[in-house]
């Protein structure tokens, strides 16, 4: 059983909020330079570290692009399903579920969003068309759109870890198919579940060496500087930066500093970072730069997928 009063309630409060508007200040401040080589941006900003919208996307300053607003898309869609919903998915009773999030996904692209990756969009409208929950396994799959948004699943099944791996797959297959894709899902998955846990650098180190042992496809030392959307590469990028570096800000800026899909990597360190630190350690100057909506949506949300966290494990264990 929980207690939602004792102090370790606040402090995973605290560290789920700095994991999502740690996201959503990497996925901000590396959209002005994605698709941008290291030596562009060094020309065009020195070292970029301020959220100034921009890049090829033209954004307004704060704006976040699909990384966040996808993430918000499946964190709405779980608060609708409830934790009955995850259940009955993770006892293999029914995908009511999952319909809802493609419908979601389906409702986030139709109100065309800023950006969408070319396998999130396959997969949304074959869901549109065929009504189909999962793609069929592909190659060309292998994307890092599926690991991108996957951190409202991670927060609403804490407790659950048969629940968090059924779930995170099945918001992953809508769009994409790969067995890379689900083993960054489920990998960048698992250390987040660790940080919320409470547990430090050292540790999250000796999870990363376990992961890559596991699957060398994602080792990073050496690090071979390649920041592509191919899950791998962005993988690989992610637990370079926030291995090397403890600090929030260090990690995040010599990330996105990395270029090509600066805003996923950038989002994805952000989120492990930021979970980390805690909400009340992420720099102000980046958290006040961040549109109002964006902030309260994610307030919101996080305090819903904790509580429905807390009732599906009391329902396991109750
Ligand atoms: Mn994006
Ligand atoms: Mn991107």
């Amino acid at each position: 059983m929980t207690d939602p009063h004792a102090s370790g309630f606040h402090a995973r409060f605290d560290k789920a909020l700095g994991a999502y508007l740690g996201l959503a200040i990497g996925d901000a401040l590396g959209a002005t330079v994605e698709f941008m080589r290291p030596r562009e941006i060094l020309l065009q900003y020195g070292t970029h570290r301020d959220i100034v919208g921009g890049g090829w996307l033209k954004l307004a300053r704060g704006q976040v692009t699909d990384d966040t607003t996808m993430s918000l898309a499946l964190g709405e869609a779980l608060l609708l399903g409830g934790h009955r919903g995850i259940t009955q998915l993770r006892d293999g009773q029914g995908d009511a579920l999952v319909r809802q999030i493609g419908e979601a996904y389906l409702a986030w692209w139709r109100g065309g969003p800023v950006d969408c990756g070319n396998t999130c969009r396959r997969g949304i409208l074959r869901f549109m068309h065929e009504g189909s929950l999962v793609a069929p396994e592909n190659e060309g799959d292998a994307g890092n759109g599926a690991a991108m948004r996957n951190l409202p699943a991670v927060l609403a099944t804490l407790g659950d870890r048969a629940a968090f791996e059924k779930l995170s797959l099945a918001q992953a297959h809508l769009t994409h198919h790969h067995r890379l894709s689900d083993a960054a899902t489920l990998g960048l998955g698992s250390l987040l579940r660790g940080l919320l846990a409470g547990e430090d650098q050292a540790r999250l180190r000796e999870r990363i060496a376990r992961w890559v042992n596991e699957e060398p496809a994602f080792r990073h030392t050496p690090y071979r500087g390649r920041a592509t959307a191919y899950v791998v590469d962005t993988v690989q990028t992610v637990l370079h930066f926030v291995s090397e570096h403890e600090d929030f800000e260090d990690a995040v800026v010599a990330t996105v500093n990395q270029g090509d899909d600066a805003d996923t990597t950038g989002a994805l360190a952000g989120m492990l970072a930021g979970a980390r630190c805690g909400a009340a350690r992420l720099p102000w100057r980046w958290l006040s730069r961040l549109q109002p909506a964006t902030v309260r949506a994610i307030t919101d949300q996080t305090s819903g997928l904790l509580a429905l966290a807390d009732q599906l494990s009391e329902v396991a264990h109750g």
